[in-house]
């Protein structure tokens, strides 16, 4: 398996794989892992795991199914192939929210602040899934935060 990417996502995807895969390789664009150093540790830790860092992959091979990697080692150039079955892309997701301007209050990386009843800073505005700043990027997290959005707005109506 590669896990493509070295940030938090990458890592814990990585770690999550060498449980079930026979090995795992994690393709890091930059010199250095991003990830936290505990997670970092973690992985190292880990017998199925390399990391390559410093490469950048350039293609994903195959007919029906994966089969490879193809990836160049950044300072030397050099140009690799790697059989592989399957691949995980987790570089890292923007949220599409620059549209919003300066009318709700985002964090650093742009996602909808919200509290926990899926308020934004406008009053009267609700927010809620993978756009806001809630912890995991998940289906069911985002569904359920739909639902106290939802609630919310409700509750906002009846009483406005
Ligand atoms: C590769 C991958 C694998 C995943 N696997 C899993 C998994 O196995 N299990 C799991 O639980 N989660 C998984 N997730 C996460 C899951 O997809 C998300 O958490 C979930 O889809 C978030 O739902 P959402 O409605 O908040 O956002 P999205 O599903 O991203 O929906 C947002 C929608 O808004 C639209 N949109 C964006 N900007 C605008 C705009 N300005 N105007 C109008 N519409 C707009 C988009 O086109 C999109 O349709 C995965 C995500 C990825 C990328």
């Amino acid at each position: 398996m590669a896990v493509i990417g070295g940030g938090n996502s990458g890592i814990e995807a990585a770690i999550d794989l060498a449980g079930i895969a026979s090995h795992v390789t994690v393709f890091e664009f930059m010199p250095e892992l991003k990830a936290d150093a505990i997670l970092q540790k973690r992985l190292y830790s880990l017998p199925n795991v390399t990391v390559l860092k410093n490469v950048q992959t350039k293609e994903i091979t195959g007919t029906e199914k994966v089969n490879g990697i193809t990836y160049m080692e950044r300072e030397s150039g050099a140009v690799h192939h790697m059989d592989l079955q399957g691949v995980f892309v987790q570089i890292g997701l923007i949220a599409n929210t620059d549209w919003l301007g300066e009318t709700i209050e985002r964090n650093r990386i742009g996602e909808i602040i919200v509290d926990n009843r899926n308020a934004t800073s406008l009053p009267g505005v609700f927010a809620a899934g993978d756009c806001t700043d809630s912890a995991y990027k998940q289906i069911v997290i985002a569904m359920g935060s739909g639902a106290g959005a939802a609630l919310s707005a409700f509750d906002y109506l009846i009483r406005n």
